[in-house]
């Protein structure tokens, strides 16, 4: 069965329950929106199939697990930031610290979409977005996006 991670920014209150319940250290990152004040934008990976930072990496560190989750294998990442140029989310991060950071899918069962209480991130079937695709055009681009169209 596939899933897919959705975002709504519109429902986000930028209140970091779900930076604080990932797991990884940018796994997720809730950023202001310069323009629009009380608006934030959620950056995360949306697990793409077929996902232009696997494609990109010359080095191998990202591949595509069992469950569909795109996963960064730190012990072959050189941090060339070659995946953060494609990533159409933004949603692969340089640390501090050099090393590079993003969404691992917690195993399938993401931490921070149960953490966030306003909805703003869903994890659900493709029947379900498809669904949707009337109501949101953003459905329709990551469905699109990743080929399920
Ligand atoms: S990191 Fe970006 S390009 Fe790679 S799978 Fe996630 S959203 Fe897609
Ligand atoms: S899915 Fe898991 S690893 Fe990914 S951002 Fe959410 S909590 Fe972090």
């Amino acid at each position: 069965m596939e899933y897919l991670l959705h975002v709504l920014t519109e429902k986000c209150t930028g209140c970091m329950d779900c930076v604080e319940a990932c797991p990884i250290e940018d796994g997720i990152r809730v950023i202001p929106l310069p323009i629009l004040q009380g608006r934030w934008d959620i950056a995360i990976c949306r697990h793409c199939n077929p996902a232009p930072c696997v494609e990109v990496c010359e080095f191998g560190a990202l591949s595509v697990s069992g469950n569909g989750a795109v996963i960064l294998n730190q012990s072959l990442c050189t941090s060339c930031k070659a995946c953060t140029a494609v990533c159409p989310f933004g949603a692969v991060f340089l640390r501090p610290d050099g090393t590079m950071a993003k969404c691992d899918l917690c195993s399938g069962s993401p931490r921070c979409v149960a953490a966030c209480e306003e909805g703003a991130l869903v994890y659900e079937r493709v029947e379900r977005k498809r669904a949707l695709m009337k109501e949101k055009p953003s459905v329709v681009e990551l469905l699109e996006f990743k080929g399920l169209r």
